[in-house]
């Protein structure tokens, strides 16, 4: 049995059938929405992955990777083979997972070759999972002829993360690398999955959002994250409804005044309260007022810090030393307790609000965080 032995790296892909690629994603407002049903409002990044790829009709998924952990840069699988559930086995988890996805749900996919190369750093909040999966589902459609859609192949995608890799992620991250367009971010709608697109250009007005990385992820955000799910669980249960996102915000005081426990008081004011935002972000965008986004970003970040408890110091530092800086607003993005914050500021103080962030984590003896200018880009494509 070949599954998992690892092979010297080849280069290239010889006759190759044709070039993907999938973008990760940054998170402007909708946090810890998604399990409650709720609205996640996310934009492609123009970092990417892209996947080199060819059918093969030998039954073999050969993979190989720029970004792999040394000694598995490319792996010889045999397709019949492909089965979840035996323990973590690296990053070909991933791209795996998908075809494993795309068999169990019937579709006739065999062998591969794929190659990748990234621009997305991995392991940073960006979601370069998803973009592996996402990239090798579309190159999969294509090279099989399969005619899935990219909800479809989002779906798929997201199967290969929970079911095979092993990840208890929602679905915003594949839909984010599968259907984002340039320019636009995404409102979607984790319940039924119905999308629009919004215009959101900063840099047409003059402004820059940033993305600063703290580089820190603190130990006990798994199980963190796993209390917060439940605790929202428990408070949709004690309220008789489906999910937290079955609250409005005129039902929020009614809501609070009939739950005791005041962790789940928070819990729901975070939920509900995040869910409004996205509208309000969207009416903003929606009228062309950009700059209006910016003290609603620092809203989410003071109710994720004080009443969903998930941020950290060094999140809070980078939206501290921002504002003062005179940035327009920031706030932590992702599930929290380290990776990054973003910041919407106008270009002419971004180097200033850049370099009052790294002065302030210098002052606290941190880690320099990492500056990025992040630009909503197009979703997954294929190249040639
Ligand atoms: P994130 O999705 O936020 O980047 P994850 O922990 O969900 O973080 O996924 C990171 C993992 O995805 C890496 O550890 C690796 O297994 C895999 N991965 C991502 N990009 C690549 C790549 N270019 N090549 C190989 N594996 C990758
Ligand atoms: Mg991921």
């Amino acid at each position: 049995m070949s599954a998992g032995r690892g092979e010297a790296p080849r280069a290239g892909v010889r006759e190759a059938a044709g070039v993907w690629e999938a973008p990760g994603r940054v998170n402007l407002i909708g946090e810890h929405t998604d399990y409650n049903d709720g609205l996640v409002m996310p934009f492609a990044l123009d970092l990417t992955v892209v996947a080199e790829a060819r059918r093969r009709d030998d039954g073999v998924l050969r993979l190989s990777s720029d970004g792999a952990e040394p000694g598995r840069e490319t792996v010889r699988l045999e397709v019949a083979d492909l089965a979840p559930g035996h323990g973590p086995r690296g990053w070909t988890d991933y791209p795996a997972g998908v075809v494993w996805a795309l068999r169990a749900a019937g579709h006739r996919v065999g062998g591969a070759e794929l190659r990748y190369t990234s621009t997305l750093p991995a392991g940073a909040g960006l979601s370069s999972s998803a973009a592996l999966e996402v990239v090798t589902a579309l190159a999969l459609n294509d090279l099989y002829g399969l005619g899935l859609d990219r909800t479809e192949l989002a779906l798929l995608a997201r199967r290969a993360e929970n079911d095979y890799a092993g990840a208890p992620t929602g679905i915003m991250d594949q839909m984010a690398s599968a259907c984002c367009t340039e320019g636009r971010a995404l409102v979607l709608d984790t319940r039924d999955l119905t999308r629009r697109d919004i215009p959101f250009d900063p840099g047409a007005e003059g402004l820059a959002l940033l993305l600063l990385d703290t580089r820190v992820t603190h130990a006990h955000s798994t199980g963190e994250y796993g209390r917060r799910r439940a605790g929202c669980e428990a408070a949709a249960r004690a309220l008789g409804v489906r999910a937290l996102r079955d609250i409005g915000p005129g039902e929020l005081a009614d809501a609070l005044g009939r739950l005791g426990d005041p962790e789940l008081r928070r819990l729901t004011r975070h939920v509900v309260t995040e869910n409004e935002r996205v509208a309000r972000v969207v009416a903003a965008l929606t009228a062309g007022d950009v700059r209006g986004v910016g003290p609603l970003l620092t809203e989410g970040h003071a109710s994720l810090r004080d009443d969903f408890r998930v941020s950290c110091p060094e999140l809070d530092l980078v939206v501290a030393a921002a504002l003062d800086a005179g940035a327009l607003g920031a706030r932590m993005t992702g599930g929290g307790f380290g990776g990054s914050a973003i910041v919407l500021t106008e270009v002419a103080t971004a180097a200033a609000v850049t370099g009052a962030v790294e002065r302030a984590f210098a002052e606290a003896s941190l880690g320099a965080p990492v500056a990025r200018m992040a630009r909503p880009a197009g979703g997954a494509r294929r190249l040639a």
